[in-house]
């Protein structure tokens, strides 16, 4: 395909990373967003979400002129092929998913639309909303087209230049090829297929992993029950190309911006056609139940939480990303402080006031006086602290490792006690 004539609204991290790819791959992109002052910082290259290799693209973008950034949506459509709907889609009254400004953008663009213009939803949305969409426009010279994104934040740039494959979904075939098409150079499967397929792709691709990781949380409880260790038991599992290995490590619980709502809104879609999903909806009861255990072995690890101090590593839903939204480590940290915890705070991408804690911009200074240090989050660089110095700041002796991150011989060697998830404490340490 040659270069097509693109707009994407809404320039967070799937419609930036979409604008900014797709000019790379030679098509003319405007992104429109309704904030201001974002569109006029992108317009001068700057980039204020944690991607590595966007800021460059965007800046490339920008000078070989193919990428642009407006507020204004109405212009931004007026000659454009195919317009890419990035907006958010957040969890809504009773757990289903809040399309409002999915709709905002129809009303506001629906009229000034040229005809045969595909409507391309890059959003997550629930089954029956390219539908919802048509009837909406009520054009039928409008084709309406499901594309879902499945890119990591963190690695937002890569995965879409190297998706795993493209899911295109539409009742219309012809509009369906010219979306994957867009894509062509990149060399992936395309799924092509109907809209509520594809709209379903994403919601059930997004449902396992959560599955799979409240599975994986449940097991390590049970290992530390039964004496096994988690890390052993999900190499053998590993091994098994049926499972595989990725998502598979135990942590404080699954958050971020997209599992809990995407789960949530599973589950509705499923009870509104009469069908009780009781296993997805035990992956979400598995999952705060893993908060609630976290506090708890944090608790046990420092003595009772009324009035310790907490040094915490991590506050980001994951490494890689500054992004808080739905993170563990809030929901953990909250539990601390509401329980009578003070909690002091490092994160490397994260500054800034946040309720409930002190956010410190040195981790050494999480340790100062603390009864406990606890990593929520698996930042690489948690494992090259000096431990040993650490150790000498602290009150206490407690390290919580809820990501199974750090050399457990480290943090012993340190004169430390080293608390996993899921794994014999005993048979970890080296003698003193
Ligand atoms: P985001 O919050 O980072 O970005 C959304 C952007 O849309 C914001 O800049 C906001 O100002 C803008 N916006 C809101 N209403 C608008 C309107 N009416 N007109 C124009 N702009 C508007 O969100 P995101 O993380 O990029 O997610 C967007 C969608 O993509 C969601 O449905 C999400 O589930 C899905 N998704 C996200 C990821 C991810 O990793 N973040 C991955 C795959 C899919």
């Amino acid at each position: 395909m040659g270069q097509a004539r693109i707009a994407v609204i809404g320039t967070g991290y799937v419609g930036l990373t979409t604008g900014a790819c797709l000019a790379s791959l030679g098509h003319r992109v405007t992104c429109v967003d309704v904030d201001e002052v974002k569109v006029a910082r992108l317009a001068a290259g700057r980039v204020d979400i944690l991607e590595p290799g966007l800021e460059e693209l965007v800046s490339r973008g920008l000078s070989s002129g193919r990428l642009s950034f407006t507020v204004d949506s109405r212009r931004a459509v007026a000659d454009a092929e195919g317009v890419f709907l990035c907006v958010p889609t957040p969890m809504g009254a009773g757990g289903a998913a809040d399309l409002r400004a999915v709709e905002a953008v129809i009303a506001e663009v629906g009229d000034v639309l040229p005809g045969g213009c595909a409507v391309i939803t890059k959003s997550t949305v629930p089954v029956g909303t390219a539908r919802r969409i048509r009837e909406l426009l009520g054009r039928g010279d409008v084709p309406v087209v499901a594309n879902p994104e499945f890119l990591r934040e963190g690695t937002a740039v890569a995965d879409f230049l190297h998706p795993d494959r493209i899911v295109v979904g539409s009742d219309d075939e012809s509009a369906a090829r010219w979306v994957a098409g867009l894509y062509q150079e990149l060399g992936a499967p395309n799924v092509i297929t109907d809209a509520a397929s594809a709209e379903l792709v994403k919601y059930a691709a997004n449902c396992f992993l959560a599955m799979k990781l409240s599975y994986v949380n449940a097991t390590a409880e049970l290992c530390e029950r039964l004496g096994a260790d988690i890390e052993s038991v999900t190499e053998g599992m590993g091994y098994d190309r049926r499972i595989g290995r990725s998502f598979l490590k135990p942590g404080p619980g699954w958050g971020g911006s997209c599992l809990p709502k995407d789960t949530h809104a599973l589950v509705q879609v499923a009870e509104s056609v009469g069908f009780d999903f009781s296993l997805l909806s035990a992956a979400i009861v598995e999952n705060i139940a893993q908060r609630d255990r976290i506090v708890a072995k944090i608790a046990e690890a420092v003595g009772g939480l009324a009035g310790a101090r907490i040094g915490v590593l991590g506050l980001a839903f994951k490494a890689g990303t500054n992004d808080l939204r739905d993170s563990p480590a809030l929901s953990v940290t909250a539990m601390l402080a509401a329980h009578g915890a003070e909690v002091i705070a490092y994160d490397p991408a994260v500054g800034g006031d946040l309720p409930g804690m002190t956010v410190v911009d040195d981790p050494y200074l999480t340790a100062k006086g603390s009864d406990g240090i606890v990593v929520l989050t698996e930042w690489d660089e948690f494992r090259r602290l000096d431990w040993s110095y650490l150790a000498e700041l602290m009150h206490g002796e407690s390290v919580v490792d809820t990501r199974n991150l750090l050399d457990p011989r480290t943090i012993r060697n340190a004169g430390l006690s080293w608390i996993g998830l899921g794994r014999p404490r005993q048979r970890l340490v080296t003698p003193a």
